[in-house]
């Protein structure tokens, strides 16, 4: 652990970190995982839809990936499709399903039913969000649910949404931003009882979570590699056999004519090294996480006053913590905190002169003023205790640097 760490001493005196706390936004690929991968970019290059042998290598590389993701998903190898990524599973799932709906796919709820209709939340990914928006333009409908302060969707709002002709509901597992975890399995039921099909996006639940899709009652679910220390580039959308979907990609006949494009093999190789590894250690890295991220939100909320813990406090993903300082701006943090090596995010974007506080914490109902102080610390496997004590040192004293800057400015 403590990969990071370049064992020479600033001038503080403290040994000099650079802490790498984003890993929502990725990770780094592990050693062992870019091993699997290295033989598929050379003697095992062959495009797995060739019958000679160096394609039959590569088609077995990619097939034993999918029964890899398979055996995490419990479901049936077949039922697993690579995708580029999260972004082209999310928009997969959503427009492969509301097209099929209005191809006539749906025997028991066909077009004249209404126009379709899809409910999602409105914390959900861009990926999801502009999906649906996309769908508007083409006569869908779209339901946004709300969340309330922690990030949580109500169950009973699902039920209320439902309509005759919803084809699907679109539920995030876990919050990118806040990591609140969504309740899946209540939300799934409701859904199947009022005949809708399932969606969760769980790109940021891979590695973290448990994916057994028949548990969680998903009938698609998105993955994403780049998120449990896989490639970039390289995500699954897991289709149950019972779902209509049409192709959003057209071309070839790979993955069961489902997704034309010549398959990412070293890419998808990888993938099932990293989610078959995460998949492994699960508990020792939720602990592990865990135990870093209780630290950080204890020594946040003990060192710096006027501080909010943003998200759920019990129902969020192991590694994420997610604060609105007060009185200080984001993107200036974001940028004192790079200076001194540390690496993190910002629910908080400059935009034209004035912070924009992003789609999830306007949805928390967070006054814009506070969100100017957003701050997202998402540790990892490969962090060390003791860069995490680092980065509270430093973290308090950015904090107190731009309270004084902002203090001397406004007097
Ligand atoms: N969904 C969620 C919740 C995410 O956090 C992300 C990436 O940040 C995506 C979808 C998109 O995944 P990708 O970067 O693989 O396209």
């Amino acid at each position: 652990m403590g990969i990071h760490m370049n064992g020479t001493s600033s001038s503080n005196g403290h040994p000099r970190f650079s802490v790498y706390l984003d890993h929502a936004a990725t990770t780094p690929v592990l050693p062992e995982v870019l091993e699997a991968m290295l033989p598929y970019f050379t003697v095992k290059s062959g495009n797995p839809s060739s019958v000679h042998a160096w394609g039959r290598a590569a088609h077995q590389g990619m097939e034993a990936a999918r029964r890899q993701v398979a055996a995490v998903l419990n479901c049936r190898p077949r039922d697993v499709v690579f995708t580029s990524g999260g972004t082209e599973s999310d928009n997969f799932a959503l427009k492969g399903v509301a097209w099929a709906y209005r191809r006539g796919m749906f025997p028991d709820k066909p077009p004249s039913t209404g126009p379709g209709h899809i409910i999602i939340s409105a914390i959900e990914h861009h990926a999801i969000l502009h999906s649906a928006e996309e769908l508007e333009h083409h006569g869908f409908e779209v339901t946004v649910l709300p969340v309330d302060k922690y990030g949580s969707v109500d169950p009973d709002a699902v039920a209320r949404a439902l309509r005759s002709d919803t084809v699907l509901v679109s539920i995030m597992y876990a919050n990118n931003e806040i990591g609140t975890i969504q309740p899946i399995e209540d939300i799934s039921r409701i859904a199947h009882e009022g005949g809708a099909l399932f969606h969760t996006d769980a790109v940021q639940a891979g590695g973290y979570l448990d994916l057994d899709v028949d548990r969680l009652g998903a009938d698609l679910l998105s993955l994403s590699a780049h998120k449990f220390h896989g490639p970039k580039g390289v995500g699954v959308l897991y289709v149950r056999q019972s779902v209509a979907l049409l192709p959003q990609q057209h071309g070839g006949s790979q993955e069961s004519r489902r997704r034309a494009s010549t398959e990412n093999v070293p890419g998808i190789v990888g993938l099932g090294a990293a989610l078959t590894r995460a998949h492994q250690n699960l508990q020792s890295d939720v602990q592990y996480a865990r135990g870093l991220r209780d630290t950080l939100i204890t020594g946040i909320m003990k060192r710096i006053p006027d501080v909010h813990l943003m998200g759920h406090p019990e129902r969020r993903l192991p590694n994420n913590a997610n604060f609105c300082i007060e009185g200080v701006e984001g993107e200036t943090m974001l940028l004192k905190l790079d200076m001194r090596g540390i690496g993190a995010s910002s629910g908080a974007a400059c935009a034209s002169g004035s912070t924009e506080p992003s789609h999830v914490l306007r949805a928390l109902g967070v006054p814009r003023e506070l969100a100017q102080g957003s701050l997202r610390l998402t540790p990892g496997i490969d962090n060390s205790p003791e860069e995490i004590a680092y980065a509270l040192d430093v973290l308090e004293n950015c904090v107190t640097e731009l309270r004084e800057t902002q203090a001397v400015a406004s007097s």
